[in-house]
């Protein structure tokens, strides 16, 4: 299950930002292999294929896919050299995919600042460091193991040492390596570095509940998204405090609560949403009397591992997928009528799968 992590210096918003996730959270009960501890969070996926899926099959139950979150507290200047709780809280880092930072731009006169004043891109600066601090440490070692290997005659590893000491430097100025432009190729020989400043990233820079409404606007999410582009990073503008309370509402209460701020979406949704995007996730669905449910892969899976997302005797038995686009499927209006204008297509093992595709597989038990 893939995983953002969400960082940020103390009293940004995290927290409370976390809170709203928890509070929101998918019901456990339909999520079992999601072992719930208590920094991570489980969020459905919002999707409103679902709800029209469920028009045409009248499912007993509909269950949208989820994404976890963790809350990583305790990220601090010095953390590499482990001071706060440092090093522990770099080791959870490494296990995420996607890493959500968290910028205070909203002004506050009872909350303090750690750093002084408001200033988002120092605040992204320190953390970006303190990420770097850690990788150094992990390159380091590797060229050491890699300049033994060269000297015992491994004539491979010389290509390996140039990228290294490459990396090592930009690190050294404490630029992150996504910021490198390294190729696919590279990126490969790094891959088992598990490098910190290597993971997508998205900026959520937490505005005052007066701003949301024009976040844009806000001179410290200009800043931000100047910097985000030059590293492909997303920018999304949430006000935390708002989202703890809307966490409290339900559906209807919620969209009312948002018009009435002139808002489209709630900055939860669009968390999940970007992030979603941002760890290059789709969603397949299945729909039957049965239920209706979406599931979530990485783009370019195939059928037959699409299937092993269901069950793994789905994917050892893989015959074919009977495979209708949710577009075709709503056109025709039936999975009857979709057949008859032979909008449903059988797909075999090499199939790469689509985003909004509602899939029967069939299986040799
Ligand atoms: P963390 O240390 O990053 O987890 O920060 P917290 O979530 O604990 O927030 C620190 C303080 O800032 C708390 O008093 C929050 O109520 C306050 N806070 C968080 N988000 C907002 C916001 O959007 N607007 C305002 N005015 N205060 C906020």
């Amino acid at each position: 299950n893939l995983e953002v992590g969400i960082v940020g210096l103390p009293n940004v918003g995290k927290s409370t930002l976390f809170n709203a996730i928890t509070k929101a959270g998918a019901e456990a009960a339909n999520y079992p292999f999601c072992t719930i501890e208590p920094n991570v969070g489980v969020v459905e996926v919002p999707d409103e294929r679902l709800g029209k899926l469920a028009a045409i099959y009248k499912p007993k139950r509909i269950l949208p896919t989820a994404m976890r979150f963790v809350d990583i507290a305790g990220l601090v200047k010095g953390a590499s050299k482990g001071e706060g709780l440092g090093n522990k809280f770099l080791a959870h880092i490494r296990q995420v995919d996607a890493i959500a930072q968290v910028v205070r731009c909203f002004a506050d006169e009872n909350v303090t600042h750690v750093e002084g004043g408001i200033d988002p891109l120092r605040d992204i600066e320190i953390i970006n460091t303190e990420l770097c601090l850690a990788d150094i440490e992990g390159v380091e070692k590797r060229i050491e193991r890699s300049q033994k290997l060269l000297k015992s005659g491994d004539k491979k590893v010389q290509a390996e040492i140039e990228v290294l000491q490459r990396l090592l430097k930009i690190l050294g100025d404490a630029v992150p390596a996504r910021r490198a432009g390294f190729s696919d190729d590279e990126k490969l020989l790094l891959r088992d570095l598990n490098l910190l400043t290597l993971k997508p990233v998205l900026y959520v820079t937490n505005v005052s509940e007066d701003e949301i409404a024009d976040a844009e606007a806000n001179p410290y999410v200009q800043k931000v998204q100047a910097f985000a582009a030059e590293e492909n990073a997303e920018v999304i503008a949430v006000c935390a405090k708002l989202e703890a309370e809307i966490a409290e509402l339900d559906d209807d209460e919620a969209k009312a609560f948002l018009a009435d701020l002139g808002l489209a979406e709630s900055g939860l949704d669009k968390l999940i949403r970007v992030s979603f995007k941002l760890l290059g996730l789709m969603t397949f669905l299945t729909a039957g009397e049965q239920e209706v449910r979406a599931w979530t892969i990485v783009r370019g899976t195939k059928a037959p591992q699409a299937a092993g997302k269901i069950h793994s005797d789905i994917e050892r038995g893989f015959i074919r997928a009977e495979i209708v686009s949710f577009n075709d499927l709503m056109k025709a209006g039936s999975q009857n009528a979709a057949r008859e204008q032979g909008l449903v297509r059988l797909e075999g093992k090499e199939y790469v799968m689509q985003d909004g595709d509602v899939t029967y597989f069939r299986f040799n038990v």
